[in-house]
């Protein structure tokens, strides 16, 4: 019998609400098999944690996370606390200190949801976008001085490493190359920003050297949002900076019908550390407590997991259960135009993955 260690971490806001429904839906999976079990430990780090101890997680907090096989999370974020502050202390603290490196975001416009795009079928937006999730613009090196006077200075400056953007574009590739239509394109920005993206275009055609069976194209940034829109099944696995697929991938989140479905895994590809599965929406606080939040998301992370873990049948047995339930208008919750709550979507999904 195999057993996971999963680390849960809920969080601020709905992450309080997804993350046990999650966990819930992992339970119900377990018990349907006898060759895999999972063991949880729930980590209260977040905003309720910092008002309590003034940090957002202990300063032993990643010794606690690190021999998990994962770790599942919510969302980082409280109305009476900075935001820097909230993903500083908890997510990004996590993705760095275990150098989740990729961040990998899948878009479909999954069976019986309405996307905005009027010609886009099912079939025209399935995406992947590879986030370089240690480094460039995020990489938190700036400062700020002379705060408050007229010759306030502040800066964010982007770092880019041969190394780190080696690893990134390689990863996009294989994963590029693991898809049925093996087509990859190289989101840049190298027309204005002349040295590091200038680098990051050259690398990629290296590293492409390495994949001959991958096509691949560049795109700048802002022409990718237009061909996102206008093109959509004209990309397959997209690859961008840090800042960059931070925005489009909101966009593809938007493009397939709601933020409450997109999932996202932030991974440490060499495995030397547990990666980390969440959904891509923050804490909602708005509809926090009301039952409203829309779980998929989460579902769909556990799925990522469960391909994390190897466990590739588990994976798509619960991908179908939320294929069969969002396929059921009756199931879908408020972002989605329906009337469903946290609880119904959960429950539903639990009896098919337990069925
Ligand atoms: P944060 O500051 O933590 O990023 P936020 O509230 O600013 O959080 P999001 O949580 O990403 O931003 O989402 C924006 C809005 O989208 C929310 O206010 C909420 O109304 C809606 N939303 C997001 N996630 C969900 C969900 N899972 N189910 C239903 N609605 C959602």
């Amino acid at each position: 019998m195999r057993t996971y260690r999963i680390a849960t971490i809920p969080g601020d806001g709905i992450g309080k609400e997804v993350v046990p429904a999650g966990r819930r839906v992992l339970e119900a999976l377990a018990a349907q098999h006898r060759d895999f079990r999972f063991e949880f430990e729930n980590f209260a780090w977040g905003g309720d944690y910092y008002r309590e101890h003034g940090v957002m997680m202990p300063a032993d907090g990643l010794d606690a996370l690190h021999g998990m096989d994962a770790i599942l999370f919510g969302s980082a974020g409280d109305p009476q606390i900075a935001d820097h502050i909230t993903l500083w202390g908890l997510r990004l603290k996590i993705c760095q200190g275990f150098d989740q490196y990729a961040n990998v975001r899948p878009t479909r416009i999954l069976p019986g949801i309405d996307a905005p795009l009027k010609r886009c079928t099912p079939a025209d937006l399935d995406w992947v976008i590879v986030r370089e999730n240690s480094e460039g613009e995020y990489a938190g090196v700036g400062g700020r001085a002379h705060q408050g006077h007229p010759i306030e200075v502040a800066t964010d400056v982007s770092i880019m490493t041969r190394a780190g953007v080696e690893r990134i574009l390689r990863f996009a590739f294989r994963l590029a190359q693991s898809r049925p239509r093996k087509l990859l394109t190289v989101v840049t920005k190298s027309n204005a920003q002349r040295h590091a993206m200038v680098m990051w275009d050259e690398i990629a055609a290296q590293i492409a050297l390495e994949f001959p069976d991958v096509s691949w194209d560049k795109e700048l940034v802002d022409a990718a949002t237009a061909r996102m829109v206008n093109r959509p099944a004209s990309l397959d696995t997209l690859v961008a900076t840090n800042l960059h697929a931070d925005i489009l991938s909101d966009l593809a989140a938007a493009l397939a019908g709601s933020l409450g479905i997109a999932p996202t895994a932030n991974l440490d590809p060499e495995r030397r550390y547990p990666s980390m599965f969440e959904p891509i929406h923050g804490s909602a606080f708005d509809i926090m407590g009301k039952g409203l939040a829309n779980p998929v998301g989460t579902f769909w992370s556990v799925v990522m997991m469960l391909e994390h873990l190897g466990e590739t049948e588990a994976a798509r047995k619960v991908m179908t259960a939320i294929e069969a339930v969002t396929a059921n208008r009756a199931l879908h919750t408020r972002d989605l135009g329906g009337e469903a709550t946290t609880e119904e979507v959960t429950a539903a999904v639990c009896a098919r993955v337990g069925g």
